[in-house]
């Protein structure tokens, strides 16, 4: 589907074992205790996975967005929380690595790159909601240079288990929320609290806590733009890998529905007739809906990240209506598989309860899919994004 060549191919097959392991076998328990899946994401460390898209001088793999999208289908047919997680780690390493002013950038991007440090984004703020361009948070003078900060971030992903967040707030004397700013908190740093732990409907493992930052001390070489550059590098840097992770997170679970309900309507009997599920056409028509949302789907993605080699001026488009005919799909179809399969969907036993509930994540998660329709809406009628 990716067109992917020898090496984006092994990466992929390396990425199915470690899926169809480690994530695999601990994914029902992180569900069920809302336990961040730390076997998994060491499994990703130990594999080399942490700098599958950074460059081969840092130690990384060098792979483009086609590789990232087809290892992250992989995770998330397994583990969507694990998918998550290594979503936000990869898209908050792309702010880092694209950074004109992070002192250090090499060794941690090596650090990065060897698996001893995962990062992931802070946008969110409780005053901002799920706009995320516009933060409500400034950086203030702290002297020496420095920078002072205090923020309400609400959802950042792994929370308790990153080693930095990549953060956006107002820079000094912002005369509007996108005149902004990206930089790197140190989780461990002095004013860093992190909020109880996360308990949501679907991606229950993946920490997503609310972090208070308490006059955080930022070291001006922390930052991870110039001032007033972070809408900017939000949009244009962040912005295309979270939505290629998250479009290719949503097209997994998809993927792992058309699967649980084939396997289902298969082997499901009426023993009164001698007959299976599969003989009744409703459920099979429901089977073929599923199938063809899910490779549309999939195949608009490949056709994205294809793009984004070499892009155009319709690309972000493309990248905006991947991610949103993805989310939208996965959530169709996770409806779908839960009605072809009757009461054997809401009990746990097939799995498909928890593809349905993850599913439902990817809509809520900024851009949402109503950001998105009014961002495409926009830029159709030549209207400005904001
Ligand atoms: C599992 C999970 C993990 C997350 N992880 C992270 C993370 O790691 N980092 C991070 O920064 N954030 C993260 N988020 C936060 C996420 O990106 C959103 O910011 C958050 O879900 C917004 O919730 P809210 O209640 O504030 O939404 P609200 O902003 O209150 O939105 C409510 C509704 O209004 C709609 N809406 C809002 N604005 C508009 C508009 N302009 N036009 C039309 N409709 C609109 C929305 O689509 C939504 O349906 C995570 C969220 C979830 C659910």
């Amino acid at each position: 589907m990716y067109k992917l060549n020898d090496a984006g191919m092994a990466i992929v097959e390396s990425a199915r074992a470690v899926a169809g392991s480690t994530l695999a076998s601990t994914a029902v328990e992180t569900d069920s205790q809302a336990r961040f899946p730390r076997e998994s994401v060491q499994a990703l460390r130990d594999a080399g996975f942490f700098g599958l898209t950074l460059s081969p001088e840092v130690g990384g793999q060098g792979q483009p967005p086609r590789t990232f999208a087809a290892v992250v289908e992989e995770l998330a047919q397994r583990c969507a929380s694990t998918a998550m997680i290594y979503v936000m780690h990869v898209s908050a390493t792309q702010a880092i690595a694209a950074s004109p002013t992070l002192t250090g950038k090499q060794e941690l991007l090596s650090e990065i790159a060897a698996g001893r440090h995962l990062t992931t984004l802070a946008f969110s703020e409780r005053g901002s909601r799920s706009h995320f361009w516009a933060p409500v948070s400034r950086l203030e003078s702290g002297g020496n240079g420095e920078f002072v900060t205090s923020a309400n971030k609400s959802w950042v992903t792994s929370a308790s288990h990153a080693d930095s967040y990549v953060s956006s707030a107002q820079q000094p004397a912002a005369g509007s929320p996108l005149e902004s700013v990206l930089y790197l908190v140190d989780r461990e740093a002095a004013g860093v609290q992190i909020g109880d732990g996360f308990d949501g409907l679907g991606l229950r493992g993946n920490d997503s806590s609310p972090v208070t930052l308490n006059n955080v001390a930022i070291p001006a070489g922390w930052l991870l733009t110039e001032l007033g550059a972070g809408a900017t590098a939000m949009l244009e840097v962040v912005l295309p890998w979270f939505a290629v992770g998250t479009a290719a997170m949503a097209n997994g679970l998809s993927r792992a529905a058309v699967s649980a309900t084939s396997r289902h309507l298969s082997t499901g009997r009426f023993e009164s007739t001698d007959s299976l599920l599969r003989d009744l056409p409703n459920l099979r028509a429901r089977l073929a809906q599923m199938s063809v949302r899910t490779e549309q789907s999939r195949a608009l993605l490949a056709h994205t990240t294809r793009a984004m080699e070499q892009p155009d001026a319709m690309t972000p488009l493309f990248v905006l209506q991947a991610r949103l005919a993805a989310i939208q799909a996965a959530t169709d179809v996770t409806d779908l598989a839960m009605k072809a399969c009757g009461g054997a969907a809401f009990s746990r036993q097939l799995g498909i309860e928890r593809l349905f509930r993850d599913a439902r994540a990817g809509w809520v998660m900024a851009p949402t899919a109503d950001h998105l329709q009014e961002f495409v809406g926009r830029a159709l009628t030549g209207l400005p994004l904001f």
